[in-house]
């Protein structure tokens, strides 16, 4: 829930699945900021909020919603480069403040956790942090490379193990697109290596979106790169559907940048959900129009 009363800086930006969570913004930015498709905290230079002020949006949430908030969601774009003491100050108050509170999450990246000791990150866990939402793109380390994820498919592998060591849920994203048309089809391959690998209680995918602000829009200017076709974005979806193989993953696309909204659990409903696919590929299901695609 987006709150007036917090004092947001600059656009903020949730997953799809925290749409009902209170949105506490702790952090401003991201500390990482180079991912050559990301213009979402351009504008910002990485900071962590003063405690005494993201303490003061807990106790004004806390007013105006007490029971009713269940969910929360820490921003903004990497929120678990927080060092321990302010986490574990906002997540106590949280705890403190919302009685019917059932997990807090956030967004953060493989050097995030990979900075954090095992003792620190199930620490962090008992306080309640209980979801991570990790944004690889891609499996392929050359896409990796030249998208400046900062992180490698071995990184992430690693990560997401501390991860789950700690007890932590996680949410791994990826990015249909993100190899480009040169290495569309090395690029899905890898991901679905790597959502196997990282093994995810969720798994979702979106759809590049080239910014005008952001490097790769430059690279796409200049020829040095070349969006996949959306049969090719298509057919990197499928890949993905067929070749990941997690324990047991909630599946979706439902993010506005895809042209296939679709979902069910893998490995249970790959076949039905490759039937959607195999069916928009014919033509026969609808893709989103250009015009209702979002970022
Ligand atoms: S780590 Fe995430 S928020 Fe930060 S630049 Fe990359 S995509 Fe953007």
């Amino acid at each position: 829930m987006y709150d007036r009363r917090m004092r947001y800086e600059g656009t903020v930006y949730r997953p799809p699945s925290e749409a009902n969570s209170f949105l506490l913004q702790a952090t401003i930015g991201c500390s990482w900021n180079h991912c050559t498709y990301c213009a979402m905290y351009r504008d910002k230079q990485f900071r962590v909020r003063p405690i005494a002020d993201t303490l003061e949006d807990v106790a004004a949430a806390g007013r105006a919603y007490g029971d009713g908030v269940r969910k929360v969601f820490v921003m903004d774009g990497d929120a678990l480069a927080m060092d321990i003491d302010h986490w574990e100050k906002i997540l106590t108050a949280l705890s403190d403040t919302f009685p019917n509170l059932r997990r807090v999450s956030c967004y953060a990246t493989a050097l995030n956790l990979l900075a954090k000791s095992d003792q620190e990150l199930g620490h962090l866990r008992t306080l309640g942090l209980k979801l991570l939402y990790i944004g690889p793109e891609s499996g392929d380390d050359v896409t990796l490379k030249c998208i400046a994820k900062g992180a490698s498919f071995t990184d992430h592998v690693e990560a997401a193990s501390r991860s789950r060591r700690a007890g932590m849920k996680q949410s791994a994203i990826f990015l249909l697109g993100a190899g480009g048309a040169e290495r569309s089809v090395e690029h899905a391959t890898a991901s679905a290596r790597l959502a196997t690998a990282m093994d995810p209680d969720f798994l979702s995918v979106l759809t590049l979106t080239i910014i005008d602000s952001t490097p790769i829009h430059k690279l796409a200017e200049s020829n040095r790169f070349e969006m996949p076709s959306v049969e090719s974005l298509m057919r990197e979806l499928r890949m993905i559907v067929v070749e990941a193989n997690p324990t047991d993953a909630i599946f979706r696309s439902n993010h506005a940048s895809n042209y296939l909204p679709i979902g069910g659990r893998l490995p249970r409903d790959r076949d039905a959900i490759l039937e959607v696919i195999d069916t928009a590929l014919a033509g026969d299901v609808p893709l989103r129009a250009e015009s209702l695609r979002g970022l």
